[in-house]
């Protein structure tokens, strides 16, 4: 656990947050600030900065993580109307938050990518 990282204190419950799913590896929550009326984040348990710095060696975690991602999203009756998954990564990708995660977006169509 990273002390400095709010999604490691969401995970320990440290700082509260609307959990939707957590097994041993990962934990889904709702964003604090929702950009489509389903806005989750998916997280792995353990900390891991960034997409960028994924070793070989996270593979098992991270092909679990994104099953995962699937899985919840099927939990959340979103996934036969679909939904948009981002991972954003450091500045230029808009990352803010420096522990991995992977958003949900859904609940209407979000529409065609625009990169802006
Ligand atoms: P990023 O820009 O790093 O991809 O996304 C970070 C996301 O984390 C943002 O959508 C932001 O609203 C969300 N977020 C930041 N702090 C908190 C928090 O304390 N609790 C929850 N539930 N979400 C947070
Ligand atoms: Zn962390």
């Amino acid at each position: 656990m990273s002390d400095a990282c709010i999604f490691c204190k969401i995970v320990a419950g440290t700082i509260p947050a609307k959990l939707l799913y957590e097994d041993e590896q990962v934990v889904a929550f709702a964003d604090i600030a929702p950009q489509a009326p389903v806005h989750v984040l998916v997280i792995p348990r353990r900390h891991l900065a960034s997409l960028d710095g994924l070793t070989e060696a996270d593979r098992p975690l991270v092909g679990h993580l994104l099953e995962r991602v699937a899985h919840v999203a099927r939990l959340l009756g979103v996934a036969e109307a679909g939904y948009r998954t981002i991972i954003n990564t450091h500045h230029d990708g808009g990352q803010e938050v420096y522990h991995i995660h992977v958003h949900i977006l859904a609940g209407k169509r979000i529409g065609p990518m625009v990169v802006r």
